[in-house]
């Protein structure tokens, strides 16, 4: 038996069912053996018959003690027949199947699961899923029973046996496509394990084990794929040398916190780009409040004390600005020269910027779009940040770089968008992830609630706004063609709220119809306390920072993508005090209800976006039809992103070692990476 065979050459199996498994994409055992379980049933506890629950699917152990009966019902052919345990007795029932009354013997023992039912006065299960049990194995046979994706027409047990008896045929065929040192290396288990133990794990670390092994070698050859297919990449370009400076040391001493673990690692990661020959391209994953901004200054740091310059590039000017602040204040000392370079730098100040750039004398340029324009001339440019990437296209993060000659790239993003991926999947960058929040954080309470509760709400903003915190109110997100009507209700709620609930405060408002300059103003009088409450627009969504704003209140939050929501709350619980999130919304739809809840049980970025797209469904989420990228069987690009990092890492060290995989033992992995690819554009390229 071969992968490649059609599951024609399985036993019981006729043209009608074969049809249905073409249907959903099954035509070999290989398809078959790679149509993964969507869930799992636990059966391995076994319920006593009087512990059974009404209505329900019950796994019961019984032994058969009247022979079976062909009746009658209506129209209906049913067989029938009791079973017993030690704690009593209950009716089997199969519908419909007359063929039944063959397969059970009076005194065999089976296990049986399905729902539990009381038909005329008798409790009878019907048409369960059974199983005989051999002598004294009662134990064996309780198991982790695996669901399918499927449709009507086909059943579980069906495809669950078919499977089961390919891969009792195929399993001896299958050459693990992964060499065993590798495995070794990468600790995975090997090829028949994780199909056996994918499809029927004996325990739940078996399961653990098979899934990972797969979603390796699914992540694996995918970036093998794209790897092989740039071409350029082993020709990576060369970029210049910068190494750790000695005054590294004062500058991480001059910060006013350590670094997390995360970020030291992270750091270390980009560390290493820096010091290599070749050009760093690196994308910084870290959920909000993770500590980007620093990493981003200590890289500049490093680059700027090697004689370079650096440019740090963010989406809008508030955030712009936010960063120059910090980057002067924490570079003072080091005579590093930053400016600030946006759409709303006057004529006079950017001639003057744009000159002393090109001479050299500005070290550090932050800003936003203006940065990319051609008449901005940075010669020595040595490394390239993007902040919130996914606000900029792939083109724009280009120009930038081309201003240098083979500068370091580095992107941050907080939120793992299609974009990102799909630069993550192109595997032209390298990925590091802060996956450690700040110590002290406590994580941010969030209640959904509905519009019956503003007067609490207000009530409790007063209260913490008294007590020196600050707040943010979010308005409806608006259609583009209702941009009056946001302009409005942001500054109606504002007026609302002066006039009728908190005189007594100062309320500043914000909205994407503000000139960037008097964003600015409204930003910094935020930052500096000066403003109490600000009634905003998404336009606080990205990277604002203001520590001692604690509470966050978004109405109608059934308007935002659960993503955008988590970034908005990603404004408050940055600083030291217990923050809070009060979404409010009166939808009564489900889906609705059911995002909502997620973002007051999660607090995990990854586990948010995850949810959202299994709420929306996957569609084309990734942008991955577009790019022509493979559907994933087994891996998901959220929340396997760890794993997915480890096997581009492998990856490419393999076409390190092995550029055209010539060596034996690549044999296996050079067939399925052909395979994978069908074929020819590879073959090309190897
Ligand atoms: P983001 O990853 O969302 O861009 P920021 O860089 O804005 O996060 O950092 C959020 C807040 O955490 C800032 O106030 C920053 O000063 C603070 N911070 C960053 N790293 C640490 C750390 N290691 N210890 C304590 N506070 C930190
Ligand atoms: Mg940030």
């Amino acid at each position: 038996m071969f992968l490649t065979d059609s599951i024609m050459e399985l036993k019981g199996v006729g043209e009608q069912t074969i049809k249905k498994f073409n249907k959903i994409g099954i035509e070999t055992i290989e398809d078959l053996v790679e149509h993964y379980p969507r869930e799992y049933e636990d059966r391995r506890q076994i319920a006593k018959i009087s512990e059974t629950v009404m209505d329900e699917d019950n796994n019961i152990v019984a032994t058969v003690t009247s022979k079976p009966e062909i009746m009658k019902k209506g129209y209906k052919i049913i067989v029938k027949f009791r079973v017993k345990d030690e704690t009593g007795s209950i009716y089997i029932v199969f519908y419909g199947q007359p063929y039944m009354k063959n397969n059970f013997v009076v005194g065999d023992t089976y296990n049986f699961y399905g729902k539990i039912r009381r038909q005329y006065g008798r409790i009878e299960m019907e048409s369960p899923e059974y199983e005989k049990l051999e002598q004294g194995t009662s134990q064996k046979t309780a198991k982790i029973i695996p669901i399918y994706p499927t449709t009507q027409k086909l059943s579980q047990k069906v495809i669950r046996q078919l499977i089961e008896q390919a891969l009792s045929l195929a399993l001896p065929e299958i050459e693990d496509p992964l060499p065993e040192d590798f495995r070794t290396k990468y600790d995975l288990k090997s090829k028949n394990f994780a199909l056996t133990n994918i499809h029927f794990p004996s325990q739940d670390e078996a399961f653990f084990e098979a899934r990972k092994r797969l979603v390796f070698e699914e992540l694996f050859f995918l970036q093998l794929s794209l790897f092989v297919l740039k071409s350029d990449f082993l020709a990576r370009t060369k970029g210049r040398s910068k190494k750790l400076p000695e005054s590294f040391k004062d500058f991480l001493a001059g910060l006013p916190f350590e670094f997390t673990g995360a970020q030291k690692r992270v750091m270390n990661e980009i560390a290493k780009d820096l010091k290599s020959e070749y050009a760093g391209n690196r994308l910084v994953q870290g959920d909000v409040g993770s500590g980007k901004t620093v990493i981003a200054a200590a890289s500049l740091f490093i680059a700027i004390k090697n004689g370079y310059q650096g440019a740090l590039m963010a989406p809008t000017e508030v955030l712009a600005k936010q960063h120059f602040e910090f980057l002067e204040q924490v570079f003072n000392q080091f005579d590093i020269k930053v400016a600030l370079l946006t759409g709303s730098t006057t004529a006079k100040e950017k001639r003057g910027i744009l000159a002393e750039l090109a001479t050299g004398e500005i070290d550090l340029v932050v800003g936003t779009h203006a940065l990319i324009e051609d008449n901005v001339e940075i010669p020595k440019l040595g490394l390239v940040i993007t902040d919130e990437q996914h606000r900029f296209g792939v083109r724009q993060r280009l120009k930038l770089s081309e201003k240098g000659e083979t500068p370091d790239v580095i992107v941050m993003t907080a939120t793992p968008i299609p974009r990102t991926l799909a630069l993550i999947l192109y595997g032209d960058m390298d990925i590091s992830i802060i996956d450690e929040l700040p110590p002290g954080r406590q994580p941010i309470k969030t209640n959904a609630v509905d519009s019956s509760y503003h007067a609490r709400i207000y009530q409790f903003i007063d209260k913490h706004i008294r007590e020196g915190r600050q707040c943010y109110i979010i308005c409806p997100m608006v259609e583009e063609n209702e941009k009056q009507s946001e302009l409005k209700s942001v500054t109606e709620y504002a007026a609302y709220l002066k006039e009728q609930v908190f005189p007594h405060f100062e309320i500043g408002i914000l909205h994407g119809k503000m000139k960037p300059k008097e964003k600015n103003k409204v930003m910094e009088a935020f930052a500096k306390g000066e403003i109490h409450i600000l009634v905003s627009t998404t336009v606080v969504e990205v990277g604002v920072n203001v520590p001692n704003a604690t509470v966050m209140m978004i109405e109608n939050a059934e308007r935002f993508g659960l993503a955008q929501l988590h970034q908005l709350r990603g404004r408050v619980g940055r600083g030291k005090h217990q923050s809070y999130c009060v979404l409010v919304s009166d939808s009564k739809n489900k889906v609705t209800k059911k995002r909502l809840k997620i973002m007051e049980e999660s607090t995990d970025g990854f586990v948010i976006a995850d949810t959202d797209l299994k709420l929306r469904g996957p569609g084309d989420f990734f942008g991955t039809k577009q790019h022509g990228l493979p559907e994933m069987k087994i891996a998901n690009l959220y929340t396997d992103a760890k794993v997915l990092k480890v096997a581009q890492q492998a990856a490419s060290e393999l076409l390190r070692q092995d550029p055209d995989l010539s060596h034996p033992l690549h044999q296996g992995l050079k067939e399925k990476l052909l395979d994978y690819t069908d074929g020819e554009q590879m073959h090309k390229a190897l």
